[in-house]
């Protein structure tokens, strides 16, 4: 990838983890997900509200923890509020493969998620990016009420 493209990226996901957007409580979400990521020390605590069909209606994160993991999941939420159950999976397994599968071209429709195409090369990394990522799954299989994911084998 050419030096200037990587620059631009960097620079979105610096964006990300300090101004990171959905960013705070959500009062009336049905599921709360607490995600940890033991290996770099990050931490996600996500909450969602679903729509009559189970879309997400709301989703707010709060975090602490690495550039990747707090831009993940603030790209994350913009990306994937307002979208039907079934375009969220589809989406979660677009990003998986993004960051996981070298051969892999990064679809359009993650949009500015694709600057974490970087991460494939550090797997430690992949950890950091997922982690927004696990804890939304965890909250479309939940449903209601609280979880807890991590991203280490319990
Ligand atoms: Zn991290």
């Amino acid at each position: 990838m050419i030096p200037e493209i990587e620059e631009l990226y960097q620079e979105v996901i610096l964006d990300h983890s300090r101004r990171p957007r959905n960013f705070g409580e959500l009062p009336d979400a049905a599921v709360l997900v607490h995600g940890d990521n033991p290996a770099c020390g990050d931490e996600i605590n996500l909450a969602v509200k679903f729509d009559t069909s189970g879309g997400l209606q709301d989703i707010k994160f709060t975090g602490r923890g690495c550039a990747i993991s707090q831009a993940s999941a603030s790209l994350m939420t913009m990306k994937l509020k307002g979208k039907s159950r079934e375009e969220v999976l589809e989406m979660l397994h677009a990003f998986h493969d993004l960051v996981t599968n070298e051969t892999n071209e990064a679809p359009k429709k993650l949009g500015d998620l694709r600057v974490m195409r970087g991460v494939r090369n550090f797997p430690l990394r992949v950890k950091c990016a997922m982690l927004a990522w696990r804890a939304v799954e965890q909250a479309l299989e939940q449903g209601v009420g609280e979880a807890i994911v991590s991203t280490e084998p319990a």
